[in-house]
Order: structure tokens, then sequence, then C-alpha cells
């Protein structure tokens, strides 16, 4: 029987780890049937070959639904690429493309600083000096732990899901479907998720770095404004149903 629920991978957030889903998504039982292998390369694991695997299967059915049509891969059409690339020029100069780019880049700083590394030693140092418990420690840790887990995770995710949605947009190809069929709707709603729990992320550091506050209001405000370009460039996206995460 078939168990998998059809596109459950397209507007996720990729964090197979965190997935309720991973025993109905195609993508994660494709993956797993490659794990056996890390077990007997070590090597294999940070490869390329997964990829490129993929890839290589992706190329061979497009080149044989090419043939089917009659279309030479090898021609390009002038028209389509210049098109396209005033297309990505358009998205590339969208405010939200600039405000989640911003984002990327201002949370990347701020993570390098090391800010981090010098208060988790202070965690340290408060529990041999006995100014904390070893749980106090242990909680500061974990809530530390959990906030930049969440942070990295979604930094480049953001970015990557807002150019998404804007060039399906752009494309034009959707509009012919109603709002709810749009997949740019759907991509505009994971990366508004993604912004969500980054923001909770950010503000539970807050507690953590009160002498770091202005900089990580900055960083908060980049990503609340990228929210608001967001919501207005798709203000339906709520009608787009994420296949099992949304039903
Ligand atoms: S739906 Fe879940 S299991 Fe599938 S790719 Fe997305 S996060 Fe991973």
């Amino acid at each position: 029987m078939e168990h998998f629920i059809e596109g459950v991978h397209n507007y996720c957030d990729r964090w197979c780890e965190r997935c309720i889903f991973t025993d109905r998504c195609r993508v994660f039982a494709m993956e797993k049937e490659d794990r056996p292998v890390a077990a007997n390369d070590p090597k294999w694991e940070t490869s390329l070959e997964p990829l490129s695997k993929s890839l290589e299967e992706a190329r061979k059915l497009l080149e044989y639904m090419a043939m089917e049509k009659g279309i030479d891969l090898t021609q390009t059409d002038p028209e389509f690429e210049k098109n396209r690339n005033e297309q990505k020029t358009r998205v590339g100069d969208h405010p939200l493309m600039k405000k989640s780019m911003d984002y990327m880049e201002q949370s990347g700083e701020w993570l390098e600083k090391g800010q981090v590394k010098i208060y988790t030693e202070k965690i340290f140092e408060g529990v041999n000096l006995g100014i904390k418990s070893m749980q106090e420690g242990e909680r500061e840790i974990l809530a530390l732990r959990e906030n930049l887990e969440v942070i990295r995770w979604y930094q480049p995710f953001i970015v990557a899901k807002c150019r998404r949605a804007l060039m399906g947009k752009e494309d034009g190809y959707e509009n012919q479907f109603p709002e709810e069929e749009r997949g740019y709707n759907g991509s505009a709603k994971i990366a508004r998720i993604a912004i969500e729990r980054s923001m909770r992320a950010w503000a539970g550091l807050l507690g953590f770095f009160e002498e770091e506050e202005s900089a990580l209001f900055r960083i908060l405000a980049s990503l609340q404004q990228s929210q608001v370009y967001l919501e207005k460039e798709f203000p339906h996206m709520d009608l787009f149903i994420r296949p099992g995460f949304d039903e």
C-alpha cells in the first residue's frame, strides 16, 4: 500500500531529525536507502556522492522526457534566457531578498564573533566556583544550544525559500491556478514559519547576552522586516495547505 504523503517534502523545513513524517516521506525513504553505504565508507557522508547520484538520476529522466517530446536540450532559447535573467534581477532587487540577505549576513557575523563560546565558558566557570548549581548550568547550556540550533538551521533556509517564492511568482506560470494551489504561496508559508521560529530563538538569546542587546535587536529587526515584506508580497499564503503539515 502506498503510504507516502504526496509532496510532503516540498514545503517542509528539511529538518528530518525533528520531522514527524519521516515514515511517510518519499525523499526520506530514498535518502535512507543510501545510508547503509555510509556504514562501509566513513567518508561517504561528507562526500558529494549522494548529491551527484540524485543529480545523475534527474539528468537521465530529463533527457528521456525531452527526447520523447522531440526537444533538443543542447539548444538554448535566447528569448527565454533574457526573460529569465530579467526575472532574476528583479528578484535580487526585491526588498524581501535584500532584507533576508541582510539577516543572513548580520546573524552570521554575530555567530562568528565568539560570544557563545565566551558565555558557555562563563557558565562552566560559575559551576566550578559554586556560583550556580550543576543543574542550573545544564539547563542554561541546553536552552542556549536549542536556540542556536534553530537559528543555525533556518539561517540559510529563509533566504533560499524567499528567493524560491519570489521566482515562482515572477515566473507567472502558476497564476493560472487559484491562490491555494500556487506553490510559491507554500514556499512563502514555510519561509514565514522559519522566520517566526528564528525570531523566537533570537528572543531566547536576549536573556543570555544582555550586553549584546542592541546587536540582537538589530538582527530581530531584520527578521521582522523580512516578515513584513513577505506578507505584503504573498498576502494569500495561508490559503495554501502544505501536504501533511497543515492537514
Ligand atoms: S517531510 Fe520531513 S522527512 Fe521529509 S524531507 Fe521534509 S523534514 Fe525530511
